[in-house]
């Protein structure tokens, strides 16, 4: 097989790992760039955006995660590409100035440690023949050992373990090979060390993905899990890909209790990436995400929305004198509109939000939960 008929299936086959931060609505993170048909969209772990090559090195695997399509016991066409294939290529687009960044990950190809000596090799390729300086994202395959994280840490701007489930109940139900707290919550603490301020790889970044909807966990599950991530372990971004029903074994939960509308699981994939949102910009607490009975968020209105409704006595909020924490409680006024009602108000008295530019579904929102004397 050659490198472009091994590209196009491996590239195909890494679309569901969102960890080097394609977008979070469905259209912006399972688009393929116009520049080439595996060429990504990307906004970056550290900020900015880019077009990154996104491939597996492999699918071949000897794992069994019972929501992948890759897991040992199926048949589908399997390859591998070599380090030097996989630098050439890169090279070959970055050259032509159609990539600025390289994602990696693989499937688990003999070992955890033989794949990330394969991962690695490519990327000293980039890095030492090439002199390749951009950006290089590597998946950390679970149940590395220690030295092999280290370098690939010594060689990429950020890496990626994918927790893929809150906690170690829901895990066991994804596989029976691997092990929560020895493959991913030992390895994610061993990163977050190492790249901890003052510390050697400190300018590396590190991000993961949970897997939505494929096992028994709730959404207040994977919050509060989120939560600890990016305040115990510093991780820089947390991602939430919806499970794809129709590609797991069927005794899956997530394939067994189907929502009845098809549609639910994207929904609950963005609310997700919502109460995230709350999380990392408004440094909200856990206790300020509002979850229903079944520990669910809710797939009719947003978490901010949510937490208005339930906390009346909080509004309306006065737009002349309200603090920019109080003006951030508002459904439909975000940092940026806060900002500009702040400095309006020095100014002028503000009749009215259309005065600081707020329209349509926000303006309505808004002014429900505001005054403006
Ligand atoms: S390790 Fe699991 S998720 Fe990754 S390719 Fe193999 S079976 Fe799929």
């Amino acid at each position: 097989m050659d490198t472009q008929r091994k590209l196009e299936i491996l590239a195909d086959a890494s679309r569901y790992d969102l960890s080097c931060a394609c977008g979070t609505t469905d259209d912006d993170h399972r688009r393929r760039g116009a520049g080439g048909t595996w060429l990504y969209p990307a906004s970056l772990p550290g900020g900015g955006t880019s077009v990154i090559l996104k491939t597996l090195l492999s699918n071949s695997c000897v794992n069994d995660c019972r929501y992948c399509p890759l897991r040992n016991d199926q048949d589908c066409r399997r390859c591998t590409l070599g380090p030097e294939e996989i630098a050439g290529v890169f090279m070959d687009y970055a050259r032509q100035r159609k990539a600025f960044g390289l994602f990696l990950t693989s499937a688990v190809i003999r070992s955890p440690d033989y794949t990330m000596d394969r991962m690695t090799a490519a990327a000293e390729i980039l890095r030492g023949k090439f002199g390749y300086r951009g950006y290089i994202h590597l998946k950390i395959i679970p149940g590395s050992s220690d030295a092999a994280i280290a370098k690939a840490l010594s060689l990429a701007s950020a890496v990626s373990l994918n927790v893929e489930a809150p906690k170690r109940s829901a895990f066991e139900t994804l596989s029976k090979m691997k092990d929560f707290d020895r493959d991913i919550v030992s390895p994610m603490k061993l990163i977050s060390r190492l790249t901890a301020k003052g510390n050697r790889y400190e300018r590396v970044k590190q991000t993961t993905q949970f897997i939505v909807g494929a096992s028994n966990e709730s959404d207040s599950d994977i919050v509060r899990a989120t939560f600890g991530l990016y305040r115990r372990l510093n991780l820089n971004r947390v991602y939430f890909s919806a499970y794809q029903r129709g590609l797991g074994d069927p005794s899956l939960p997530g394939e067994r209790n189907r929502p009845a509308n098809p549609g639910d699981v994207l929904t609950r994939e963005h609310r997700l990436y919502q109460a995230d949102f709350l999380i990392r910009k408004y440094k909200w607490d856990m206790e300020d995400i509002l979850f229903e009975a079944d520990g669910s968020l809710s797939l009719e209105v947003d978490p901010k929305q949510r937490w208005a409704q339930r906390h009346p006595e909080f509004f309306p909020v006065r737009l002349s004198s309200a603090s920019r924490d109080a003006l951030l409680r508002i459904p439909g006024i975000g940092p940026i509109t806060a900002g500009r009602i702040i400095k309006t108000r020095r100014q002028a008295h503000i009749g009215s939000l259309k005065d600081i530019g707020l329209r349509g579904k926000r303006l309505e929102k808004a002014s429900k939960y505001s005054v403006t004397e």
